[in-house]
């Protein structure tokens, strides 16, 4: 490994203001300092953010507060988060393993890099690590990678779970920086990696995120549901937070986003359009599940993830409808 400087920061404003060329923030570590092993992250100072004072969950008027270094077990087992959002305390707990979780923080899960084989090896070419150098997945191995939103500079999934339940929920991240404080909107904080897959989020160098946001949950009823190749620590191969509100028959509201089948979790929107007002049948959720589908631009190895998608799409509303 590379040496590097280490700084703890006492403060936000200290850890923003200790960020110069070179720096990387440090969470939990789970996933950065295996990028460092592996060189694939070569930062010059580490500024760890991971005991600053923002560890709590506390309620905010109707909404819900999520320090950026609450660790991920804290989330999951939390009172407010099991009862008013259970969606995100499940899909915390399909993530990693109860080791990770307990040192992982929320920040650091957002902002983790995908686990295509070529990003983690500094011996391949790869657009994301190296710019420019080519994308070697597109005619290699891909079986695991995305089939919606991908460019033909990259085609890496978001291995992140916890994150494709706050796009469902529409929760806001709260981010200080050299530019001063902004709020982002789930989904809105990944990007698709269109010519540029080196940036997997639109933060700028310096940022740091120091809270999340939720909004009063959706009414409904709400699951996450994973498709792994293994029943523990395994990455998704698609998954899907999922909200269902149905009356008298026909669906009120749904929200539906999925994971495993792109750079950035991936909203439903056209499933949603599609569903609401919509009667809450068998029939209308696979109408709904192939018009979002229609976009996929599946590769050889990974077109089975079509087909898993819509069946995942399908198999969750038929659980959450009445
Ligand atoms: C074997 C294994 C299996 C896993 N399986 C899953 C899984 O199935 N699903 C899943 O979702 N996750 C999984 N994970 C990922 C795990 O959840 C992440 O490694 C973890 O959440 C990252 O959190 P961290 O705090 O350790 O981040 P770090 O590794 O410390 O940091 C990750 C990134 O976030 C940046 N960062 C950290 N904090 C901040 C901040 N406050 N502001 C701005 N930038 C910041 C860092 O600079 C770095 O770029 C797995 C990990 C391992 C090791
Ligand atoms: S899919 Fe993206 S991360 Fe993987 S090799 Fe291609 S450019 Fe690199």
């Amino acid at each position: 490994m590379k040496p590097f400087d280490y700084a703890r920061a006492g403060s936000t404003a200290e850890a923003v203001r200790d960020f110069g060329p070179g720096t990387m923030y440090l969470g939990g570590g789970t996933n950065l300092v295996d990028l460092m092993r592996l060189g694939v992250a070569e930062p010059e100072r580490l500024v760890d953010v991971s005991r600053l004072p923002l560890d709590t969950i506390e309620p905010v008027g109707d909404r819900v507060r999520i320090g950026a270094t609450v660790r991920n077990t804290d989330l999951a087992a939390h009172p407010l988060i099991r009862s008013r959002y259970p969606m995100l305390a499940r899909a915390v707990l399909t993530g990693a393993s109860g080791q990770v979780r307990n040192v992982a923080t929320v920040a650091g899960n957002l902002l983790q890099r995908t686990r295509c084989t070529y990003f983690q090896d500094v011996t391949r070419p790869c657009n994301k690590r190296r710019p420019g150098s080519g994308c070697p997945a597109i005619a290699g191995d891909h079986a695991n990678l995305a089939i919606l939103g991908t460019s033909d500079a990259c085609v890496a999934t978001h291995p992140s779970d916890m994150a494709v339940a706050l796009a469902a929920l529409d929760a806001q991240v709260h981010v200080t920086g050299p530019g001063g404080d902004r709020i982002i909107p789930m989904p809105g904080l990944h990007r698709l990696p269109g010519e540029e897959p080196e940036r997997d989020t639109v933060l700028s160098p310096g940022d740091l995120i120091t809270s999340i946001e939720l909004p009063p949950a959706p009414p409904g009823a709400s699951l996450y549901r994973k498709v792994r190749e293994r029943a523990s620590f395994a990455f998704a191969l698609a998954s899907i937070a999922a909200v269902l509100d149905v009356r008298d028959g026909s669906v009120a509201g749904c929200r539906l986003a999925l994971g495993g089948v792109a750079h950035a979790p991936w909203r439903a929107e056209r499933a949603e359009r599609a569903l609401i007002g919509g009667p809450a049948t068998g029939e209308a959720f696979l109408q709904a599940a192939e018009a979002e589908l229609e976009q996929a631009r599946p590769l050889p190895r990974n077109a089975f993830k079509v087909p898993l998608a819509r069946n995942l799409i399908v198999a969750t509303l038929e659980e959450l409808a009445p």
